[in-house]
């Protein structure tokens, strides 16, 4: 296939150099200066998009998201797939599918969860909203970057699956580093608590595979001194997009709320700006109840 990639980061580069080394034409852009293995490099969004097959955005934002819709959107072939695989918020995934069906196009909004190395791998998994036709034009792409994808349902249905999995995450995250730190503070031993929890009703994926504490459970960033990994400020985003789409739908989400604030108030004033998401733990460890 035809593919223009825009948008090739940390995550979007190692996707299009996996797309490109299985065999398609890739053609990218990004703002910023990039060489990506086997991707021909174009000068702007445009010119990407013209005449694709498929083009695959991987961009910070919304906004952005939006911006570069309205460039791509008039200048793509009708029938081509628009796969935006950004986490971003719902009703911007959804007003960009609308312009997009409006101008004859296939778009998928599918966001992954998996990072940087699950798209160096090739191993992420894609959580799609979108047309049955939309979503096969894509998935043999998906195949390729990922491990699995999942056809959540209509537009703006894989952004709600990302934000409602990332804030079961980040609230998780949370309770599991504050019981550490009760934990300690009663004289619990912490491979005592990993051994009780990560086999009891306690048991959570950021207990058993991305265990906080360091030294304990199978391998995680806390062992490396709490470089992401997953970045707080990535957990912040996603958050604040839980937070956004639950005011949009008049959700009642204390527990998301509480954690929001919780990463805002860690990134912005405790330090926690690049530090992996789990480095709750050793905030938690510092502090009393006051
Ligand atoms: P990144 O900042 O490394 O990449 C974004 C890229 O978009 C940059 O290279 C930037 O120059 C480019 N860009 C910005 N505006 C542009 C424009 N108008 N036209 C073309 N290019 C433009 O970020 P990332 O880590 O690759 O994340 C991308 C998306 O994936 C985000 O929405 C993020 O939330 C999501 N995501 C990231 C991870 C992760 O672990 N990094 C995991 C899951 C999802």
């Amino acid at each position: 296939m035809k593919i223009g990639f825009i948008g090739l980061g940390n995550m979007g580069g190692p996707m299009a150099a996996n797309l490109a080394k299985a065999g398609h034409e890739v053609t990218g852009f990004d703002m910023a200066d990039v060489a990506i293995e086997g991707v021909t490099i174009a000068d702007n969004g445009a010119a990407v998009a013209a005449g694709a097959d498929v083009v695959i955005t991987m961009l910070p934002n919304g906004q952005i998201l939006r911006a570069v819709a309205n460039e791509i959107i008039p200048v793509m072939s009708k029938g081509a797939a628009f796969v935006d695989c950004s986490t971003v918020d719902v009703d911007s995934a959804r007003a960009v599918a609308e312009q997009a069906t409006a101008a004859g196009l296939l778009p998928v909004d599918a966001p992954v969860s998996g990072g940087v190395g699950g798209a160096a791998g090739g191993t992420l998994t894609f959580m799609a909203g979108g047309s049955k036709d939309a979503f096969a034009k894509a998935d043999p792409l998906f195949d390729i970057m990922g491990q699995k994808a999942v056809h959540c349902g209509d537009a703006g249905a894989g952004q709600a699956a990302k934000i409602c999995n990332n804030m079961i995450l980040g609230v998780t995250m949370i309770a599991t580093c504050e019981a550490f730190a009760l934990a300690d503070k009663l004289g619990l031993d912490r491979q005592s608590m990993f051994d009780v929890v990560s086999t009891s009703s306690g048991y959570s994926w950021t207990m058993n595979a991305y265990c906080p504490a360091p030294g304990v459970g199978p391998q995680s960033p806390a062992d490396n001194d709490y470089q992401p990994g997953f970045a707080s400020e990535l957990m912040l985003k996603d958050l604040r997009l839980s937070q956004q789409a639950a005011e949009s739908a008049d959700a009642d989400t204390p527990m998301g709320q509480a954690a929001a604030a919780l990463y805002e108030q860690f990134v912005e004033n405790e330090g926690g700006l690049g530090t992996d998401f789990s480095a709750m733990l050793p905030r938690f460890e510092k502090r009393g109840r006051s």
